[in-house]
């Protein structure tokens, strides 16, 4: 009874980084820790109808963003630097009112690429757990950067880490394929090591099972939980209330008939086509794409944001309009879900890894930048869930390139060895997030750690 009294009080900030990919797991972390006792208040930059949207029992509060205000932003350092003092103005706020109101916080739980929001959650007097929201191979790549025991981009044409494949030096993290290295962005991913041994918990999406051998690496490095996959729990067996998708999505999708649409084509006949909220393609690139689509003669549904779909062929939307769906947007965890769907051309994003993994969906593999490319290593030669597509002398993928990846993956002599690979992946990843599995067990150690502070 008393630690029940106990559970009831403990309550906590979420602080995500404010894009899709890192909403969307810290979301669900929330909503998990709220079906365990606690209460959960995230914290968003982002101000708009959808963060004032129910999210299960988590309560979303959203910050403006006042940087017009104070000029325009013109260096990296000076936006981290306006943003955090957004939120540290905030937290404090939170912080203050309900200390006032009877629900102290306990905890900071911040997305790992802000480690400056360790010391705001020290100077409030909080506990804080720092969230990866990236693979914990790609965390242990950065981190071997952090210690200085690897360069990236790397001069040597090989590389072997401990608990990993032998990776060539284009498996490691990118700025943008074939584009100049930009140190900026390996400092921010080096970062979320700076102080490490300081924060209290260290929590990374992702499950034992699928990342063994480099989480018994990382584990002997820093104590690393794993909680994840962070889905919607529509799709494992541990149903929450009110959890059909994320919920906080920045995007929009123009198309109500999505459903309808999938429903009228037969089980496994469409190739799904993605690319997460941020990567952006050339237009030739696009261009080829399109044709590589038209010519593998699949149906397709084909996500192109509102800020890309200037760069689609002329006429390819009307020629394939009998073949093919194009949205500004979907709810893709429902559309890998969905049984008419394939196979997953991705970019792999994390997150979108994570949900093809889950959900048993082959996919053909086609990074950009950053982890992603780590990720694309992983799914065809470790998870062995689908092809990666080869890149031509310019960096494109071309048309043959890309009919000829759809069609290794939906029909091709390894097609149901992927399709058997993916089921597997799928079971294990509802077996870590089931009652008594790996990730829940960790979640569960989390919640009742915080409820004894
Ligand atoms: N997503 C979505 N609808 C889309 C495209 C993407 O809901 O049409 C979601 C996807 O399910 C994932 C997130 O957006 O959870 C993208 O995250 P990811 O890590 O895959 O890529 P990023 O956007 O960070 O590059």
């Amino acid at each position: 009874m008393e630690s029940h009294q106990r559970a009831a009080e403990t309550h906590i900030i979420a602080l995500p980084f404010p894009a899709q990919g890192h909403i969307n797991p810290m979301l669900q972390f929330s909503k998990l820790l709220t079906s365990k006792g606690l209460k959960v208040t995230l914290v968003t930059i982002i101000d708009n109808e959808l963060t004032k949207a129910k999210h299960g029992s988590v309560i979303v509060d959203s910050i403006s963003d006042n940087s017009e205000e104070n000029g325009t932003i013109s260096t990296m350092e000076e936006y981290w630097k306006n943003f955090s003092s957004l939120i540290e103005r905030k937290l404090s706020e939170i912080v203050e009112k309900q200390g006032k109101s009877g629900r102290p916080i306990s905890c900071l739980v911040y997305d790992s690429i802000m480690p400056w929001a360790l010391d705001i959650a020290r100077r409030l007097g909080l506990a804080a757990a720092s969230f990866f929201t990236q693979s914990c191979a790609v965390s242990a790549i950065y981190y071997h950067v952090y210690e200085g025991r690897l360069n990236i981009p790397s001069e040597q044409t090989h590389v072997s880490l401990d608990g990993m494949p032998p990776l060539q030096s284009y498996d490691l993290p990118s700025p943008a394929c074939g584009s100049e290295y930009s140190p900026a962005l390996i400092s921010l991913m080096t970062s979320q090591f700076s102080n490490i041994r300081e924060v209290d918990w260290i929590l990374v999406n992702t499950f034992n099972k699928l990342e063994a051998e480099v989480m018994n690496w990382m584990a002997s490095q820093c104590p690393v939980k794993l909680i994840g996959p962070l889905i919607p729990s529509r799709y494992t067996s541990k149903r929450l209330e009110d959890d059909n998708d994320y919920g906080l999505s920045l995007f929009k999708s123009n198309n109500n008939s999505l459903k309808q649409w999938l429903d009228s084509k037969e089980a496994c006949s469409v190739v799904y086509v993605a690319f997460g909220s941020i990567a952006s393609l050339e237009e030739k690139q696009m261009e080829e794409l399109a044709c590589g689509l038209e010519k593998s003669n699949y149906h397709f549904l084909w996500v192109v944001r509102e800020s890309e779909q200037k760069k689609l062929p002329d006429t390819f939307v009307n020629e394939t309009s009998e073949k093919g769906l194009i949205v500004t947007w979907c709810p893709q965890t429902e559309v890998l879900a969905h049984n008419s769907v394939g196979s997953f051309m991705t970019h792999c994003g994390w997150n979108s890894t994570l949900e093809a993994l889950s959900l048993g969906v082959p996919m053909v593999a086609m990074p950009q930048w950053a982890d992603q490319v780590t990720n694309a290593k992983y799914i065809a030669d470790v998870w062995t869930v689908g092809v990666r597509v080869k890149v031509n002398e310019e960096g494109i993928v071309t048309k043959e390139e890309t009919e000829m990846c759809i069609r290794e993956v939906m029909e091709g002599e390894n097609a149901n060895e992927f399709r058997r690979n993916s089921e597997k992946w799928k079971t294990l990843a509802q077996e870590a997030v089931s009652e008594g599995g790996s990730s829940d067990k960790n979640v569960e150690k989390f919640a009742a750690e915080l409820k004894c502070i």
